[in-house]
């Protein structure tokens, strides 16, 4: 025989009640089971104490719940029973509720609920529904009986979370189940005293009380049916891809139970354990799926780690001072002290030197706990000999559970590590001496953040997830949400990185959703659904997601986004970006900014800052780290300049050409910005940073090529009308190196006399010489690269280099990310 629960969800309105039917039928027709426990209607328990908290405070509004609470059982007679046997079933709810009214009515009057009163009201939900159930069942044909667990499950009087007293409860079950024949509908959750009065399980107790009848009745399987595919690596509301875990072990079910996994109450496998009867996790709405098997043997070695579980609303106590070194006893005077007052300890951490003991109680105890902790050692406190108790809330336990960590050394530096990487403070850690479960208390609004990096780290190591928020959807920004959207298939499948664009602005709107814009119609989206840009607002939305490996692509030139750089990284967030402010600002912040990312350990990478898609930070950086000194760089590191210099021939007018380039989309719309010389500038003093010079942009000298009098004229049109007039000196240049068989080029150099920008000539034996187009070249000599250079060349300017290069960023990241 089996006995089959079900929970408040599977059971919260009469479509769900009549799956519960169906998935009971088969089993009763072969004759397998004698026993259903059923939970409240879902929603019901919390309902019936909102009632009783509103009439405690003398609030007439419990009468409202009330009315809900009505409302929603009448509908479920209504909808599953038939007009004949209705009136009589309705009339019986009428009693039932009356009687609630009553108590509550009561609670109104006296403003007094007892824990005692409390738990014979929750009582309400679990009598009702069973019953309903049951006369639902019969109105299928089906030979049910409602029981009244009460009559059958013997507890002590601990109101609220009531012990069970198993030797009469086994023998009252026994008995009735002798001398009952039929589906037994049996009330979860609830208990009595010795005395007759109602007592509670526990909230999520009905669980409890499927185990407590399998268990008596020596059944051969307990199932508990609820929402979700079974006992699950994580909580799947919490973690998107948390996925089914098949078998476990009983303790490992316990241990995550007791951390939080509210799937199954902690003290369920406690009755059936000693009977090595298998607890299977069903779904509900999803019957034919295999489930969870929690068995003694749970195939724990498999899997190193089979959940992790979190648990708010937790407060840690620090009771530290000199005066517990090595006194005896100090432990039993604390815990027995909090044992007094039934505080439950959830998790306690003691440093060896005995001078200080941390512990973890639900923060509802926490105040009571401090007091009372004070109170015990109120001589030592006043000798100084301990510290007054220092209590935090706010926080929460997140804990790893496996028995396979006992064959795992590596287990907690790999928890710790990728906790580590993403900025997530621990508090305090514990890990009991079975190698079981490895807890650490953390703040409360990190848990999902760290929920998500140890499920990544322990169950997805072979996939990364980066999710990303991009400012900018430019041309730059634009190619690269294309080049995802193409790339992600291949991502997936070839490399398992999985980019989730989680938010995305421009210098108008902004978007948000953590579940992943689709890139392809991401602009669509922001244009169509975004709000209007708030960049704070922008900024500490991406802070506060906390999302787990979080990267946030700047593709602005703003030198507003590169302020808040830093806030970003010391957020744990990592940065790529092809926007050039906040490297060539001034020299601080480009430090300040390296500091950052070293003490978070966080990625700040910009490789299109400088030659777009070409490998020339990332080269120069590789040298640097493995020993070797730059002695001289030389580049042409405009596409637009080069292009000017390189179509500059005999005949042909430089402000003609000067136009060509406008026209074609390759200059700034004011080409004075290019020819200024300002962004080549830019580009060598980040390279000369790079290389280890502490230099600000006022130490580069840079030759400016707009003509004095032309850097005033206000208008672009007005510039290029006026540009004709100095076509005679820049042919004056051109024809002067030409005489000396030499091309113009613009160049930057850094070398021992400094960092520069020049117009100058190059001879036919220069690697410049040949430069063609808008390609950018650059030579790097070193100690290593005397004799002859290394060379870099290529296209260094245009959206989809520059998009690709910073895909390569992101990529990289990606790779380093833990895995
Ligand atoms: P029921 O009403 O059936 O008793 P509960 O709400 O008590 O159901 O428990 C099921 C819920 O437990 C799931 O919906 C899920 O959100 C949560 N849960 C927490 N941790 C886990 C986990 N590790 N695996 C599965 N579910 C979990
Ligand atoms: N109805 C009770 C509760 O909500 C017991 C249960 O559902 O298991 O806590
Ligand atoms: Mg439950």
């Amino acid at each position: 025989m089996k006995v089959l629960k079900f929970g408040g969800s599977s059971v919260a309105n009469p479509e769900r009640i009549l799956s519960v039917i169906k998935i009971v039928k088969p089993y009763l027709d072969k004759g397998e089971i004698n026993a259903l426990v059923v939970s409240a209607f879902g929603g019901i328990t919390d309902l019936l104490i909102q009632a009783s908290t509103a009439a405690l405070s003398g609030k007439e509004e419990f009468k409202s719940h009330l009315s809900k609470i009505d409302q929603r059982h009448l509908d479920a007679v209504r909808g599953l029973t038939n007009m004949q046997r209705q009136s009589s079933i309705l009339a019986q709810v009428k009693v039932v509720i009356n009687e609630l009214e009553d108590v509550l009515h009561g609670i109104f009057l006296v403003r007094e609920r007892t824990p005692r009163t409390l738990d014979f009201i929750m009582s309400f939900g679990e009598r009702l529904s069973a019953y309903i159930i049951s006369e639902a069942l019969k109105d299928k044909g089906i030979d049910a009986t409602f029981v009244d667990a009460r009559k059958l499950v013997r507890t002590d009087n601990h109101f609220g979370s009531a012990k069970v007293d198993f030797a009469t409860t086994d023998k009252q079950i026994q008995q009735h189940f002798g001398s009952s024949k039929g589906l037994q509908v049996i009330t979860g959750f609830i208990g009595s005293s010795p005395t007759g009065e109602t007592t509670t399980l526990g909230r999520s107790g009905s669980d409890y009380t499927a185990a407590i009848f399998a268990g008596a009745l020596n059944a051969s399987d307990l199932e508990i049916w609820t929402d979700v595919d079974g006992m699950m690596t994580a909580d799947p509301r919490k973690v998107r891809k948390a996925f089914t875990v098949p078998e476990m072990t009983y303790s490992e079910a316990m241990e995550l139970s007791h951390f939080g996994a509210k799937v199954i109450f902690p003290a369920t496998m406690q009755p059936v354990m000693s009977k090595s009867m298998p607890i299977w996790i069903k779904n509900t709405f999803n019957p034919t799926f295999p489930g969870t098997c929690i068995h003694e043997h749970g195939n724990g070695k498999h899997l190193a780690i089979k959940g992790i579980s979190s648990m708010d609303a937790v407060s840690l106590l620090s009771v530290e001072g000199s005066g517990l070194l090595g006194v005896v006893g100090t432990s039993r005077r604390l815990f027995g002290v909090l044992a007094s007052e039934k505080i439950n300890v959830i998790l306690i951490s003691q440093a060896s030197s005995e001078h200080s003991i941390c512990l973890a109680v639900e923060t509802k105890h926490s105040s009571r706990a401090k007091e009372m902790i004070e109170q015990e050692f109120q001589y030592e406190i006043k000798s100084g000999e301990m510290d007054e108790v220092h209590a935090e809330d706010g926080l929460s336990i997140i804990a790893i559970v496996g028995e396979g960590m006992k064959h795992n050394p590596g287990t907690s530096g790999r928890m710790f590590n990728s906790l580590g990487k993403s900025g997530i403070n621990i508090y305090a850690i514990a890990q009991g001496s079975s190698e079981l479960n490895i807890s650490a208390v953390i703040r409360e609004e990190d848990t999902s953040k760290a929920l998500n990096v140890l499920h990544e780290a322990f169950f997805l190591s072979d996939r990364k997830v980066l999710n990303m928020f991009l400012a900018g959807t430019g041309l730059i920004g634009n190619t690269l949400l294309n080049m995802i959207s193409r790339q992600k298939e291949h991502l997936s499948t070839q490399n398992a990185i999985e980019i989730n664009l989680a938010g995305v602005a421009n210098s108008r709107k902004m978007l948000f959703d953590e579940h992943g814009i689709d890139p392809a119609t991401g602009l669509d989206r922001l244009l169509a659904e975004g709000t209007p840009l708030d960049e704070v607002a922008f900024r500490e939305k991406i802070k506060s997601l906390n999302l787990s490996n979080s990267i946030f692509v700047d593709c602005t030139s703003s030198e507003s986004v590169a302020d808040y750089y830093i806030d970003i990284l010391n957020a744990n967030i990592s940065i790529v970006t092809p926007n050039k402010k906040a490297n060539s600002g001034n020299y601080s912040r480009y430090a300040e900014l390296k500091a950052v990312r070293q003490k978070r350990g966080v990625k700040f990478l910009y490789e299109t800052n400088v030659g777009a898609g070409l490998p020339i930070i990332n080269t120069l950086n590789d040298l640097l780290l493995s020993g070797d000194k730059v002695i001289r760089i030389e580049a042409v590191l405009s596409g637009t300049l080069n292009f000017i210099f390189s179509s500059f021939a005999v005949g042909k007018h430089f402000s003609t050409i000067v136009a060509e380039a406008r026209t074609k989309g390759f200059t700034e719309p004011d080409p004075r910005d290019d020819l200024n010389g300002r962004d080549v500038g830019r580009k060598i003093l980040i390279l000369a940073r790079e290389a280890g010079i502490s230099l600000e942009i006022d130490h580069v000298e840079i030759e400016d090529l707009v003509p004095h009098e032309l850097s005033k004229v206000e208008t672009v049109e007005e510039f290029m009308k006026q540009l004709p007039k100095y076509d005679s000196h820049f042919e004056k240049l051109r024809s002067d190196a030409a005489a000396q068989g030499e091309k113009l080029r613009y160049m930057a150099v850094l070398d021992e006399s400094g960092v520069k920008t020049q117009l100058a000539g190059v001879g036919q034996q220069h690697p410049f010489y040949s430069l063609a187009g808008s390609d950018n070249i650059i030579l790097i000599t070193t100690e290593r690269y005397k004799e002859r250079p290394m060379v870099i060349r290529g296209p260094g300017a245009g959206a989809e280099v520059t998009a690709a290069g910073v895909f390569a960023d992101i990529i990289r990241i990606a790779n380093y990310a833990d895995r």
